[in-house]
């Protein structure tokens, strides 16, 4: 079972009291964008074997979003933290290369 810390109520809460929105981090775009990149942040997500980043909701507690980083082969979890935040935590990113040795995902590390 998956169970991710909320860093916003502070619970520790299994999978079903969470709802899980997609990829984090998706660099958003405007209407003047042209349809290639606009198509590409409709439609393409990372669909990576290992670290990735979610947006996840504590929908059956707080109802707030929060970001994760977990391991989707594993299902480890390598912590979770606000959605306000444009980048993950640099000792989150420490963390996840301290454990996955080369690890890499986009420019985040
Ligand atoms: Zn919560």
């Amino acid at each position: 079972m998956l169970i991710l810390h909320c860093p916003c109520c502070g619970i520790d809460a299994d999978e079903t009291e969470l709802t899980p929105g997609g990829e984090a981090h998706l660099t958003r775009v405007g209407p003047d964008t042209p349809d290639e990149a606009f198509e590409g942040y409709l439609f393409m997500r990372e669909n990576p074997r290992g670290v990735h980043f979610e947006r996840w909701r504590h929908a059956y507690g707080c109802g707030k979003w929060f970001h994760a980083a977990r391991c989707t082969v594993t299902l480890e979890v390598f912590g979770t933290y606000p959605a306000q935040t444009a980048k993950p935590p640099a000792d989150l990113l420490q963390t996840i290369s301290d454990k996955r040795p080369g690890w890499t995902w986009r420019d985040l590390a």
